[in-house]
Formats: structure tokens, C-alpha cells, sequence
């Protein structure tokens, strides 16, 4: 890291991870980009043991070419997620004040290690296609990084930290739905790799952790997109959390810091349609490689300035003023992202 700034020193080259004899159909098209109808997300990448995808092969390079200092927290996390379910105990905890439950859960989430915790509903847009839960609330958790090893993206040192961060976060989720059935309600936790029936940003953006950036990813005014998701869905009754607004879309209108890093130029410096819907998006076909050959690559989300410690809240502060809003309160206003 020089004078504060994140900026990778020799990455790797933006070359394709390996060639394939007959390319894949675009992930952009899977994905739905340009399509003017709504409909649900489908798979494109990290199967977790569902069918095979279009882009299975560099799936697979993918897992094969971790180094052992990613591929150690990867064996802990999928062995912890053997318990992200469980018997429920037949004796129910009656819930009389659905707002104070969502307090106690969220307490509860911040004692076991989570940064961030917030509760919303579960909705279409945030399952894949063909997936249905038997529940109705999901508990999202965040879980800050450790900046300094992030510092080292694109390099292994950063995706060690990512995969660890993942294993911790996925521990809270396991223990945290353990302590509801244990309430007498159902849940399961939903950790990174097993993360493949939902989408966790849309769950985030609803449970008031932040909004989605130009690079793809959640910007939350705490860590910027110096954190990950797991999330806990259950039955539970809880008073759910809103949407915020904190500016993100004002600074990405004019920044161009991580359209400029990214080496295989993904991403797009305008919003897309996607699946009738307008908004910010990386061009699948263009990052994914890279991602693969430099174990998670994370580059966007460092050099990202809501990421730098501390700043979210003066940042979001000034995007605000500049818009008009008076912030009144920590979480005001409604989503634009
Ligand atoms: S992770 Fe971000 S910086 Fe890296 S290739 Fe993908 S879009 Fe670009
Ligand atoms: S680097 Fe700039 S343009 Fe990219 S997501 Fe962050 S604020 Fe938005």
C-alpha cells in the first residue's frame, strides 16, 4: 500500500485463465443483460453440487489452482456448513413483539462476530430460478476484511483473507441458526460455498447494509465493499429493516477509480438493463477469467474509495448534502442502487 491507496503493484496480466475449444454461452446472456422483462436470476458460476453449468470448466480450475492457504479455509468452511441445519426444538418461544426480536437476533449476531446483521424479507429477486426456501425472513451478516491483508490484491495473500473471512462469517451464520431452532423456530444457515439457492446482495440492500456500486459489489457506509455476506433464513417473526440511500450512486456517477484498475476492462461505466431492470454491472465474460487466474482477483472493491477505514460516513455525508438530503438520522432515505 502506497500513501494510503490500495493500487496492486505487477498484477497479472488481463490473459484468460486457459482457452476453451468451444467457448461457453456468455454469462452476460445468462445473466439477462439487455433483457427488457423481468425474471429471476440463474446459475452462471459456483454450483456448490448443483447440474453443471455453462462455465463448469473454469469453475473447477478455479477450486483446482487454490493455493493451500485458500483451499485450508475452504475445507473448514464446507466442513462447518454441515450443520446449517438441524433438529428444532419442539418447544416454541412464543414471539409476541416482532421488533424486539429482530433487536435480540441482531445482538445476538454482533456477539457471535458479525460486523453488520439487518432483516428483510425474502423475495423472488433474491432466489435463483427454480429455487424455493420454506421461509420467510433472512438474517444477512456482514463481516469486515482485514485491510491490510486485502492490501495484496490481486494476490493470494487477499484471496487467503477472503476465504477466511468467509469461514468466520459462515461460523456465525451456523451458530446464530442454531440458537433459533433452538428457540423453536426453523432456520438455516446459508454460508459461502452453499450460498447457490440466493442472491446475498439483493438480501443485503434490503436488510439496510448499503447499495450496490458500479464494480458489481456492496458499498456499505461502515467498510465500503471491505466486507463479505452470509445470512440466516428462517421463520422466525421479525420487524424487517429498509433499503438506505447513502449516496452511492452520486459518487458513481462521477468516479471512475475502479472502471480505470480493473485490468480486463469488465466494467461498464454506465448502468445496464438487466432483467428489466437499470443498474450497475461487470461484464461476466470479461472478469471472470481474470478472477480465476488471480484466485478472486477483488481488485474493484479495494481501490474502491468507500473502502478506505473510516471514510464511509463523510463521504456519505457530502454525497448527501450535495444532493439536498438532510440526514436526520442513520438511515435515511430509500434505495437508488
Ligand atoms: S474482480 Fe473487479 S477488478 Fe477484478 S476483473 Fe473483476 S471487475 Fe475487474
Ligand atoms: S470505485 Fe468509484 S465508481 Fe467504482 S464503485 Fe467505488 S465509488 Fe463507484
Amino acid at each position: 500500500m502506497k500513501n494510503g491507496r490500495i493500487k496492486p503493484e505487477n498484477p497479472p496480466p488481463p490473459e484468460y485463465a486457459f482457452g476453451y475449444r468451444h467457448p461457453p454461452r456468455s454469462g452476460n446472456e445468462i445473466n439477462g443483460l439487455g433483457e427488457s422483462t423481468r425474471r429471476q436470476p440463474r446459475h452462471v458460476f459456483h454450483s456448490a453440487g448443483g447440474p453443471p453449468l455453462d462455465w463448469q470448466a473454469l469453475d473447477d480450475f478455479f477450486g483446482l489452482i487454490s493455493p493451500w492457504s485458500v483451499l485450508r479455509h475452504v475445507i473448514g468452511n464446507a466442513w462447518q456448513l454441515r450443520n446449517k441445519d438441524g433438529p428444532v426444538n419442539p418447544e416454541q418461544r412464543e414471539v409476541a413483539d416482532a421488533a424486539g426480536m429482530a433487536i435480540e437476533i441482531k445482538e445476538r449476531a454482533r456477539q457471535l462476530g458479525a460486523d453488520l446483521a439487518g432483516v428483510s424479507r425474502i423475495t423472488d429477486g433474491a432466489l435463483y430460478e427454480g429455487i424455493q426456501v420454506p421461509f420467510k425472513y433472512a438474517i444477512s451478516i456482514g463481516m469486515k476484511m482485514d485491510r491490510e491483508q486485502m492490501a495484496h490484491v490481486p494476490q493470494v495473500t487477499a484471496a487467503a483473507e477472503v476465504m477466511r473471512v468467509y469461514k468466520e462469517i459462515s461460523r456465525v451464520a451456523v451458530r446464530l441458526a442454531k440458537q433459533i431452532r433452538n428457540m423453536g423456530w426453523p432456520a438455516r444457515a446459508y454460508g459461502n460455498p452453499n450460498s447457490t439457492d440466493i442472491l446475498q446482495i439483493p438480501l443485503a440492500v434490503n436488510a439496510g447494509f448499503g447499495q450496490l456500486g458500479k464494480h458489481g459489489s456492496m458499498i456499505s457506509k461502515e467498510f465500503g465493499s471491505n466486507f463479505r455476506l452470509a445470512a440466516v433464513l428462517t421463520d422466525l417473526p421479525m420487524a424487517c429493516d429498509e433499503p438506505v440511500d447513502i449516496g452511492v450512486d452520486d459518487l458513481c456517477l462521477s468516479c471512475r477509480r475502479c472502471v480505470t484498475d480493473c485490468p480486463p476492462d469488465a466494467i461498464f461505466d454506465e448502468k445496464q438493463l438487466i432483467r428489466g431492470e437499470k443498474r450497475w454491472y461487470v461484464d461476466f465474460d470479461k472478469c471472470i477469467p481474470y478472477f480465476v487466474k488471480t484466485n478472486g482477483c477483488a481488485i474493484c472493491i479495494e481501490v474502491c474509495p468507500w473502502s478506505v477505514p473510516d471514510r464511509g460516513p463523510s463521504l456519505s455525508a457530502k454525497m448527501l448534502a450535495k444532493r439536498g438530503v438532510r440526514v436526520g438520522s442513520d438511515r435515511a432515505g430509500s434505495e437508488s442502487g
